[in-house]
């Protein structure tokens, strides 16, 4: 026998993880906190079963976390457990797919409060909305010679580890890549799935006003996802973070993954400006690539306010800590 602690070794046996108080500012001498607000597990696209992301992120020497799958929050308990278990805090949220101007926008909501009655009947219209979508998108994958598509993107969305979640597009863009239709994940999106393509359906979503909407009501805190990613000018998207804080957003996503520090010295003025808290996440979704949890580049200097600074984010990561 091997004094290595497994996998099922008691807590008590691991090295504890440390509390550091969390920055209140990113100043230049911060690197990245130990903190991760933004990623997906097997309740959404990601492959990771919610438990297992959390000990992965406990590993990686995360001690606080958010679990951010889109437009669900049915691996939050699991994920809570776990969080528990591994001594890191958890932060309840999901990312909520909404529509401004035609185009899809993705809101991080974090809900230190969990879901009220007001997110919950929105999640639920999500979930119909993202069934209903799915069967379009595999009606027009069809037209593209994809036989079967639903079923070939129900297996696909088995293969990585999901159970009877709706479907999403990457189900789909890896149904297309088996099928030879498309080379890789990255050809079936540009080509079939991606913005502005055949299937690219986002006529069920809600507006963004309704969905920040359910977020408010239930005490949490709507933040602007990956606010770089879409295709926008710097005017533009100052409209849509206007739009967004007009409906009731609070903060947007300063760091989100891997990203030019310049691009983010930019954007963290642009926040400055609106008046925005910032937040930060990996996005990450499957272990085995270049991304992990935590893995994201360091913030830019700027007194910008971190979201966990946020009057309603605060109290919850400080009474975690003290339980601890
Ligand atoms: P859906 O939520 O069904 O609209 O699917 C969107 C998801 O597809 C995003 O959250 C990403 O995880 C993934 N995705 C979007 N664009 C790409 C891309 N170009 N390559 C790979 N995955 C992508
Ligand atoms: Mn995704
Ligand atoms: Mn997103
Ligand atoms: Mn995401």
């Amino acid at each position: 026998m091997s004094d290595v602690p497994s996998d099922s070794s008691p807590i008590s046996a691991r090295k504890p993880i440390e509390f550091r108080p969390l920055p209140q500012r990113f100043d230049s001498d911060i690197e990245v906190p130990d903190i991760d607000l933004h990623m997906h597990s097997t309740a959404s696209d990601g492959g990771m079963a919610p438990k297992e992301l959390v000990a992965l992120a406990a590993r990686r020497g995360l001690s606080r976390m958010s679990l951010t799958d889109h437009d669900s929050m049915e691996g939050i308990f699991e994920a809570q457990q776990a969080a528990r278990a591994e001594g890191i805090s958890l932060l309840p949220g999901c990312e909520l797919s909404v529509r401004w101007r035609n185009q899809t926008i993705h809101i991080v909501a974090l809900m230190p409060e969990g879901a009220g009655d007001a997110l919950s009947a929105g999640l639920r219209q999500q979930h119909e909305a993202r069934e209903r979508r799915s069967h379009e998108i595999a009606t027009r994958m069809e037209k593209l010679g994809l036989e079967n598509a639903y079923e070939r993107a129900r297996e696909q969305a088995t293969l990585s580890g999901a159970g009877d979640r709706p479907l999403s597009r990457p189900d789909f863009a890896r149904a297309l890549v088996k099928a030879g239709i498309a080379r890789n994940l990255q050809e079936a999106f540009k080509r079939h799935l991606g913005a502005g393509q055949k299937g690219d359906v986002k006529a069920h979503w809600p507006e963004m006003e309704e969905a920040v909407g359910w977020v408010r009501a239930d005490g949490g805190i709507a933040v602007m996802a990956h606010p770089m990613r879409y295709k926008l000018t710097r005017t533009k998207r100052g409209e849509l973070l206007r739009d967004f804080i007009a409906a009731g957003g609070e903060g947007a996503e300063l760091v989100s993954g891997f990203q030019n520090i310049d691009r983010a010295r930019d954007l963290a003025r642009q926040f400055d400006e609106l008046g925005l808290y910032a937040s930060v996440g990996s996005d990450f979704h499957f272990p085995g690539g270049p991304l992990a949890p935590g893995s994201m580049s360091p913030p830019p200097r700027t007194k910008v306010p971190p979201v966990w600074c946020h009057p309603r984010i605060a109290p919850f990561f400080a009474a975690d800590a003290a339980s601890m």
